[in-house]
């Protein structure tokens, strides 16, 4: 009756095994799962905000990489996780402000145009 010794040990071995996974599964913190390349959320960094709650990031307590679609060209872009940093906690924008525009598209906007605004000084001529 060896096969089914064998058998046996086989079961409580995998019942142990299971019963492990469960307990790290409940133990091990929700945070850990947290993507390699996110960034933690300074809260204390962060534009003054009230009324409406804490934003997704702030409730997840890390900035993580988000795809969007350029307002203006329609490509689809990636807002990372440390650009939203700078965004939050260096430059103070609104907790509630998303990229809605590329790089190249925003640069274009701060550029100044290309044709002349000011418009040519007229000679006063003397009658
Ligand atoms: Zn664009």
């Amino acid at each position: 009756m060896a096969s089914g010794k064998k058998r046996k040990a086989e079961l409580e071995a995998g019942r142990k095994k299971r019963a492990e996974r469960k307990r790290r599964a409940a133990t091990e913190p929700m945070r850990s799962t947290r993507p390699v390349d996110s960034v933690v959320v300074n809260t204390a960094a962060l534009a003054a905000y009230n009324s409406y709650g804490a934003p997704p990031f702030v409730a997840r307590g890390y900035y993580v990489d988000e795809p969007f679609t350029c307002k203006e060209c329609d490509v689809e872009q990636v807002w990372t996780a440390r650009q939203q940093q700078w965004w939050y906690e260096v430059a103070q924008g609104p907790v509630y402000s998303r990229a809605i525009r590329c790089r190249a598209c925003r640069r274009t906007m701060k550029a100044p145009p290309a044709v002349a605004t000011v418009p040519p000084r007229r000679r006063t001529s003397p009658i």
